[in-house]
């Protein structure tokens, strides 16, 4: 038992843990749990816990079902929200095992993530990454179902007293802090009832994990205070949806920013703009990854500071990538703007990993920024400036994804054909159904 695995056992004994729920995530990203005693966690730690991975999406077929899940130590935080009167729960992600090879799960998606990380750093490179996720808190109805009702009318950057949430995004920071999170800013998002809490950028992989429990903290929350949390990308018609932006950066071995070149007019490194120009190559298929459910595509229209044009800038809100100002040469990143809080973290930052080190790989050349308003523009001024605009439909996403290898590739033999099956399922389920909105315009019209 390694050093890191003792000093958990050590917690849970000082901190009388009851309960341990070991975390991964499905293909999907939906968090899942399996509730152990805490007496076995240092069975856990040496032997693995067995649980039957037929029963998660798009993990295993049936007959080859056994799955075990191992433990990460660094990633053990008390669960905030459980009353400690009556035992704490603590958590800890995992990484999943196939039982039949005993190897790492193909279709684990932090497995996934953490090939991308190999492929870095046999390139000689460390990621970091830092996410923005936006959410709405709506009100709950008498029998505690979620409305869409916001419960403020706040707008960016307003304080109390029309910012009735922000008691409650005060205790979803405290709550995260307690989980170790390093909250930086946490403010009212231009829309109604719409919220944003960035955490300090880390390693991609924390960076991910981070992202996966964030969700399940700010919801248990939330609901604690009686509101809805919702990382749907678009709840509410015309108002600004919900995005995950995404920071980015690759450092050396020796601890540089490899994005930062000061002689740059932007401080972009060569290495930074192949990077970036890697991303903007892929930027289609990363879409079916970053914004994967048919109500992504609801958020990525004109006019709402969602991208839609696949570009990049150091100041517009309209583009694909922005290149943020950077105080100082560690901060020198790119951010891509395109990814939603419904995407599966892990293999979402995966992706745009092996793109941009494909773009380094190939030495891609970066275009010019473009710093007027895109959404201004027309198809004829988007045709001169060589913007492509990126899928406005999962169906079509997904086709992106299929005809691209680098990220197809990239998902893997397993997650891959396990995604696509699965998004185009949802895509067609949804193309049969009848809206409300059809109901409203025909009903009584013909
Ligand atoms: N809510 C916007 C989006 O859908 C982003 C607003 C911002 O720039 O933070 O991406
Ligand atoms: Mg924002
Ligand atoms: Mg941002």
């Amino acid at each position: 038992i390694s050093a890191a695995e003792q000093a958990v056992l050590d917690e849970i004994e000082e901190q009388e843990v009851d309960f341990l729920r070991l975390q991964f995530t499905d293909i999907l990203g939906t968090v899942k749990n399996v509730a152990v005693p805490a007496r076995q966690a240092e069975k856990a730690f040496t032997e693995g816990i067995y649980f039957d991975g037929s029963s998660i999406e798009g993990f295993v077929r049936i007959q080859e079902s056994d799955m075990r899940l191992v433990p990460d130590p660094d990633t053990f935080a008390i669960l905030p929200w459980r009353n400690c009167e009556d035992g704490c729960s603590a958590r800890m992600i995992c990484d999943v095992y196939d039982t039949s090879t005993d190897e790492p799960f193909e279709g684990d998606p932090r497995r996934v993530l953490k090939r991308a990380l190999e492929r870095a750093a046999e390139m000689g490179y460390t990621v970091n990454a830092a996410p923005e996720p936006e959410f709405f808190l709506f009100e709950e109805d008498e029998d505690g179902r979620a409305t869409t009702e916001t419960n403020d009318a706040g707008g960016y950057f307003d304080l109390a007293p029309k910012d009735l949430a922000s008691d409650v995004r005060r205790d979803i920071i405290y709550g995260l802090e307690e989980m170790g999170f390093e909250v930086e800013a946490s403010h009212h998002e231009v829309a109604e009832g719409q919220h944003e809490i960035n955490f300090t950028y880390d390693d991609a992989l924390s960076t991910a994990d981070n992202v996966a429990t964030f969700r399940t903290v700010v919801r248990a929350i939330a609901a604690e205070h009686e509101y809805h949390a919702t990382f749907m990308p678009k709840p509410i018609p015309k108002i600004n949806g919900s995005g995950m932006h995404t920071h980015i950066s690759l450092f050396t071995d020796d601890g540089e920013n490899a994005f930062h070149d000061e002689s740059d007019e932007f401080d972009l490194s060569e290495t930074a703009r192949s990077f970036l120009a890697g991303v903007l190559e892929h930027a289609p298929a990363i879409t079916a990854v970053a914004n994967p459910t048919v109500n992504s595509y609801k958020r990525l229209v004109p006019g709402y500071e969602a991208p839609v044009y696949v570009a990049w800038s150091d100041r517009n809100r309209s583009s694909l990538i922005r290149k943020p100002a950077a105080r100082v040469p560690a901060a020198s990143r790119i951010e891509l703007r395109s990814p939603d809080p419904s995407c599966n973290p892990y293999l979402a930052i995966a992706v745009m990993i092996h793109a941009g080190l494909e773009g380094i790989e190939n030495d891609l050349e970066c275009p010019d920024p473009v710093r007027e308003n895109i959404y201004e523009f027309d198809e004829e001024t988007r045709e001169e400036y060589g913007i492509e605009t990126l899928p406005s439909n999962l169906g079509d996403a997904v086709d992106a994804l299929e005809a691209d290898d680098v990220i197809y590739e990239a998902l893997g033999d397993h997650v891959a054909p396990k995604f696509v099956e699965a998004k185009r399922q949802e895509f067609e389920e949804y193309l049969v159904d009848v809206s409300q909105w059809e109901l409203d315009r025909y009903l009584e019209t013909f």
